[in-house]
């Protein structure tokens, strides 16, 4: 018979996994009797889509058996085994296993205590176990195979008797050392333990066969021993439990083990619903967005049941996009077992369900923030710009539904890394104050810097500091909150001034429209206008826009990958109480050249400030020193 390697990648994980520390290696079973379960559940479910094979829900099991005599545990399963090919495939490498997911984020020698937490799979018996002996029979198989390894080098498979369909693991306990005693997992008391601990929840029973005494018949002191079998675990999965039995930590242990997440969930949301469709659910919010969840390959959903029975691993429909980074499941008693997967995609109670999970997951949000700000804070920065997104995507349809779980930086929040949600800001609104004033740019201390904002916040307004791409975008498609009007404060008019005000600089602006004019000529193709501002205090210059396109936008969207650029209509726009301005002023009727220049200069001034891109920079500063020299 021939000796098969591992994998290079099977045989570090292995290695790892045997030297972890001793405290964690009891978490074998788990993963073995969760192996079981998960295959009972594809022939269950297999039974019940095409009728053939005449099984019941009771008659499926997993059986413990510790035989002391041999020091070897035994799990047994009649779910729906492997073929020879599946037996190579599936424990021949481990990256077949879900431990890749978490491989490929941890670096596994640094941080060994990840095995205590995870879902190492069914290598994790090499912790317990020096020899491992698989022996398996798939549901449409004649023959049954055993597969045979010591865990280090490699394995081999060959045909064996076995009777029933399922799958027997068995393991040859390590010898007991000094402080490791794997001797404990042959004893009764551990295993009940281990089981309630672990695998309470699981839906098949786990049985075992225990030995107890009954009086002798017929006698009234001697004892007598037999053997009977028991189901250690309660087989009440976590979601049908009463939400008072059980623990944040039963939440987040089920929910580590489950959806693979190293760190313990931000939120869990526990909820039946008996209305026009009955069902559990069970969703959690992860504390961080997992590595891949801004990127395509990221897949949406919760794992769907009927009845307690797994139909879908991954059931996108159930979460909408910006909802995309809850995990959890969903059991209902009104989906049909046997539904396809297209037909799942039309069926009404699936969409009732969806719809009631969404709003349920926006109450949960809004309830966290109302209650625990720093936690909504965390949530925030890990999964905002999906919300934001979701404002954004769709014409705006959600954006009812979304605005208020919004929230952005502030002019009026204590410090840089604070954030204020629109309602906030509106309560802090001056009673004169007719828009929703904000600043768009990379970072808040470039939103803080620009001139308008800084006008505005003079003026006794706030200013929101929108620093992502897609905030703009957002805002304009709520367009209005609460009946207030979003207002760039580098675009068009502020709404600051008085009547008089306005007039005043009308007048002036005419009275200078033969410097702008020679000015706009300056920078033909660069800005539409040049005019003089009523957003400028301190500063000499600024750029503002005019239209729907924003300058920011512009920035963002000349950045996507479409080739497609947009310019916005850039204004530029000149402090007529600045010294700088009388300058102007006198160069148009003495050096027509100089003005040239310095109107080349300001321009570029005011492309900085606005942190947008300058065409030539080293020609930029070439200009200054000629300048300054
Ligand atoms: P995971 O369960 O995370 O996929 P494992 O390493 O535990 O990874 O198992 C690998 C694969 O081996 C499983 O996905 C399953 O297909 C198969 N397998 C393991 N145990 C059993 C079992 N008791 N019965 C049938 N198939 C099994």
């Amino acid at each position: 018979m021939e000796q098969k390697q591992f994998q290079a990648e099977s045989k570090r994980m292995l290695d790892l996994m045997i030297h972890s520390i001793y405290t964690h290696k009891e978490i074998f079973l788990r993963e073995l009797i969760s192996n079981a379960s998960d295959a009972i559940d594809k022939r269950y479910y297999r039974s019940l889509q095409d009728g053939s094979e005449g099984m019941n829900r009771e008659d499926f099991y997993i059986e413990l058996r510790p035989d002391k005599d041999t020091r070897t545990l035994t799990i047994r399963d009649n779910g729906i085994g492997m073929t020879a090919e599946e037996l190579e495939q599936n424990l021949g490498v481990i990256a077949h296993s879900g431990s890749l997911a978490f491989k490929s984020e941890h670096t596994l020698d640094e941080n060994t205590d990840i095995i205590g937490q995870f879902g190492v799979g069914f290598y994790s018996a090499f912790m317990a176990a020096k020899r491992v002996i698989v022996r398996t029979k798939a549901q449409d198989s004649d023959t049954a195979y055993e597969w045979i390894s010591d865990g280090t080098e490699g394995y081999t498979i060959d045909t064996c008797e076995k009777e029933e369909v399922g799958t027997e693991i068995v393991l040859e306990l390590i010898e007991d050392t000094e402080d490791e005693k794997y001797s404990e997992y042959l004893e009764e008391y551990r295993i009940r333990s281990l089981v309630k601990k672990y695998s309470d929840y699981i839906r098949f029973p786990i049985r075992m066969e225990i030995t107890r005494e009954k009086l002798k018949e017929g006698s009234e002191s001697e004892y007598e021993s037999y053997v009977e079998m028991t189901t250690l675990n309660s087989m009440t999965p976590m979601w049908k439990r009463n939400k008072s039995e059980l623990k944040d930590e039963d939440y987040n242990q089920f929910y580590r083990d489950k959806f693979f997440d190293y760190s313990e969930p931000l939120m869990h949301i526990h909820s039946r619903s008996e209305g026009t469709v009955t069902y559990n659910s069970l969703l959690y919010i992860p504390a961080k967005a997992p590595y891949d969840y801004y990127s395509k390959e990221y897949e949406k959903g919760l794992q769907l049941f009927a009845s307690g029975v797994m139909i879908m691993e991954k059931c996108s429909e159930l979460l909408p996009d910006h909802f995309s980074f809850v995990k959890g499941l969903v059991d209902s008693e009104d989906l049909s077992l046997n539904i396809s997967r297209e037909m799942l995609q039309h069926d009404r109670q699936l969409k009732l369900i969806a719809k009631s999970l969404e709003k349920s997951i926006k109450n949960e949000l809004a309830k966290l923030l109302k209650t625990d700000r720093e936690k909504y804070t965390e949530f925030w920065k890990s999964f905002g710009i999906q919300l934001k997104f979701g404002v954004y995507n769709g014409y705006g349809v959600n954006k009812e539904l979304l605005q208020d779980l919004l929230m952005f930086h502030s002019s009026g929040c204590d410090d840089a890394e604070g954030y204020t949600t629109l309602a906030e800001y509106v309560t802090r609104m001056r009673e004169d104050q007719k828009y929703i004033y904000y600043a768009a740019g990379e970072t808040v201390t470039r939103c803080a810097g620009l001139p308008a904002a800084e006008l505005v916040r003079d003026k006794g307004y706030e200013v929101l500091y929108l620093t992502e791409n897609v905030d703009e975008f957002a805002l304009q498609m709520i367009s209005k909150y609460q009946d207030k009007e979003f207002k760039n404060v580098s675009a068009g008019d502020l709404g600051l001034e008085t009547e008089e005000d306005k007039t005043a600089l009308e007048e002036k602006n005419e009275a200078s429209k033969e410097l702008f004019a020679e000015m706009a000529k300056a920078l033909e193709g660069k800005v539409k206008t040049v005019r003089l501002s009523s957003r400028l205090k301190n500063h000499a210059v600024c750029l503002s826009s005019d239209g729907d396109l924003s300058l920011e936008m512009e920035k963002v969207l000349n950045t996507m990958p479409t080739g497609q650029k947009v310019q916005a209509e850039r204004v530029l726009e000149l402090n007529p109480e600045h010294p700088v301005f009388g300058v102007l002023q006198r160069l148009l009727t003495e050096n027509t050249d100089k003005l040239k220049q310095y109107t080349d200069l300001l321009y570029q001034q005011a492309l900085l400030i606005e942190g947008m891109p300058i065409e030539d920079p080293a020609a930029l500063s070439k200009m200054i020193c000629d300048l300054m020299v």
